[in-house]
């Protein structure tokens, strides 16, 4: 489960969660941890969990 929004006690340091994105601006999925990520195709930073 992923969830957007409030994520500040997400514990980077334990085991990390890979979730899904997707890109808004070229429609690229793909997985990622964190919360600032870039589109690996465009490099955007419009992105959204899927
Ligand atoms: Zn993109």
């Amino acid at each position: 489960m992923c969830s957007v929004g409030d994520m500040f006690d997400v514990d980077i340091s334990g085991d990390a969660t890979m979730c899904e994105y997707v890109c808004s601006d070229c429609g690229k999925e793909f997985k990622g941890i964190g919360k600032n990520l870039r589109c690996p195709r465009c490099h955007s930073t419009n992105v959204k969990v899927k």
